[in-house]
């Protein structure tokens, strides 16, 4: 049994009587304990970050922009000097390959890189106020001000680098942080909290942690008065019913997907199938993006097909924490079961297993192939959240595009072709956040605007972009 590990919150390290107990995904063995927060530590943690804030308003600014900057810079340099020692949390907790999950700890580096690169060149505008006979000899320039203390609430399925998506935008905007990881994986975030806060400079009060479940500690932050911005990542039911529970606030949604790839006749198939056993069995296909619905134009579809099954029948399942491993545990049993029934369903439909479909002696679901999926099967019309990606064939373009666009979901989409006019007509009519052409729409750098329409969210993460979310334009207009 190991000890609870206290959360930061305000300049005290805090445990509840109350704890959350963190189990591996893959055999249930115990990670840590965490404290059970409640409404109380909310509290606690709203009121010390406001007083931060009030501090910095009142003309004692104890973290001005280049603080802030050399803060953030400091995170990366630590983060990539321990990229090891986070990317082993992160495969216990949430059992994530090894190998993934080192390329998780890289990007956060990436994300805290770019939000130091926000925190230094954050600048309003000029705004040409004597273009108006009514503005004549006045001097108009807006100031990006804080918006005010920000509610972070982030998923299990990067309990690094999507925390650091809230927390390091946050900082580099000057807002100060009331951070709530998933329940499953709290311990990335309460490790890169602590060295944040014992290593990089960031006073307490800037960055809490309050670990508890999302339906106590979710909803005390989402309903504070003290709390101005949610910005939310994780699935579409929770995140709108947020939403809807806090009208006044700002709240930024980054929701789920279920990824189409077009591969059309003349594109690099072959090449298409060799990134699509990572894009569609990364982290057991648990990605926001993973790529799950596959429309390959039918003068292919047999070869590509072929080859598709021979990359996926060459992934090692095996522990999170093995070298070899490329595919580990769901997230849990319930999900291993959820995902089992809609092969289940989609085979009942007509589907066909090309590879995969059963789950192995350890519990783990085998990498899985569908071939003859249909838009009605939740293989397609759903996101799948598993490993498993449905393989359809098509006859011309515009029946592709309009079967990737049936979707209530709109995040990243993706085509492989070697003509242009297809590529731009892709780009065109492809109506979601993002539309990669000649690579994996499961792709994403951490510095590009990232995030989708409709049930996909109502924002764009990447450091430049969170930066603006996080802020206020006030206006200041100058008669001399
Ligand atoms: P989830 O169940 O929606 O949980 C996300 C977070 O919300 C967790 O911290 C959870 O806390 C909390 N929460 C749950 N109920 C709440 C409530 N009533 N009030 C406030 N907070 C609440 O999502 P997940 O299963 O962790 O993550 C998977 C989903 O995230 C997928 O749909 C995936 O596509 C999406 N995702 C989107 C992006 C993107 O950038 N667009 C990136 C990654 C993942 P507990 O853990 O305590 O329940």
């Amino acid at each position: 049994m190991s000890a609870v590990t206290p959360v930061p919150i305000g300049p005290d390290r805090v445990t509840t009587d109350g704890e959350i107990v963190v189990r591996s995904p893959y055999d249930g063995s115990e990670v840590g304990r965490v404290p059970a927060c409640r409404a109380a530590e909310v509290d606690r943690a709203v009121a010390a970050a406001s007083a931060q804030l009030a501090a910095a308003a009142g003309g004692t600014d104890p973290l001005p922009a280049h603080e802030r900057a050399a803060i953030l810079d400091r995170a990366a340099a630590l983060l990539a000097e321990r990229g090891e020692h986070f990317a082993r949390i992160i495969a216990a907790e949430a059992a994530k390959p090894l190998r993934t999950a080192r390329t998780e700890a890289q990007r956060a580096v990436d994300t805290f890189r770019f939000s130091a690169a926000e925190a230094r060149t954050l600048s309003g505008d000029v705004v040409p106020l004597d273009a108006s006979a009514a503005g004549a000899g006045k001097l108009g320039v807006t100031l990006r001000v804080p918006i005010g203390v920000v509610g972070a609430i982030s998923p299990f399925n990067f309990p690094l680098n999507l925390v650091s998506h809230k927390v390091a935008p946050a900082i580099a905007a000057g807002c100060p942080v009331v951070l709530k990881p998933a329940s499953q994986t709290p311990l990335s975030a309460l490790a890169l909290a602590v060295l944040l806060l014992d290593e990089c400079g960031l006073p307490p009060g800037w960055l809490s942690v309050v670990t508890g479940s999302g339906g106590v500690v979710g909803d005390s932050l989402v309903t504070h008065e003290g709390v101005a911005m949610i910005t939310f990542t994780g699935s579409p039911d929770v995140g709108w019913a947020i939403r809807a529970r806090a009208p006044r606030k700002k709240v930024s949604l980054e929701l789920g997907n279920n990824t189409p790839v077009i591969i059309e006749g003349d594109g690099d198939w072959r090449g298409a199938a060799a990134k699509l056993k990572v894009a569609g069995f990364s982290h057991a296909g648990q990605s926001c993006i993973s790529s799950q619905r596959l429309y390959v134009h039918r003068s292919v579809y047999d070869d590509f097909v072929a080859a598709l099954v021979d990359e996926v029948s060459s992934l090692v399942v095996g522990p999170p924490l093995d070298e070899a491993t490329d595919v580990s545990a769901l997230i849990s049993g319930s999900e291993t079961e959820r995902v089992t029934g809609w092969i289940a369903e989609a085979v009942a439909a007509g589907a066909k297993v090309a590879v995969g479909g059963d789950v192995g002696d350890d519990g783990v679901l085998r990498p899985t192939v569908l071939t003859g999926v249909t838009p009605a099967m939740k293989v397609c019309s759903a996101e799948v959240f598993g490993p498993v990606v449905g393989v359809a064939a098509y006859d011309d373009l515009d029946e592709a595009i309009e079967l990737a666009n049936d979707t209530r979901y709109g995040l990243q989409a993706g085509i492989f072709t070697a003509r242009l006019d297809s590529a731009l007509t892709a780009a065109r009519r492809l109506d979601f956040g993002g539309v990669v052409i000649n690579e994996v729409p499961t792709w994403r750098a951490d510095q590009q605007p990232y995030g989708g329409v409709r049930d996909s969210g109502n924002t764009r993460e990447g450091p430049h972009y969170a930066v603006r979310e996080m802020t206020e334009v006030r206006l200041v207009v100058m008669q001399p």
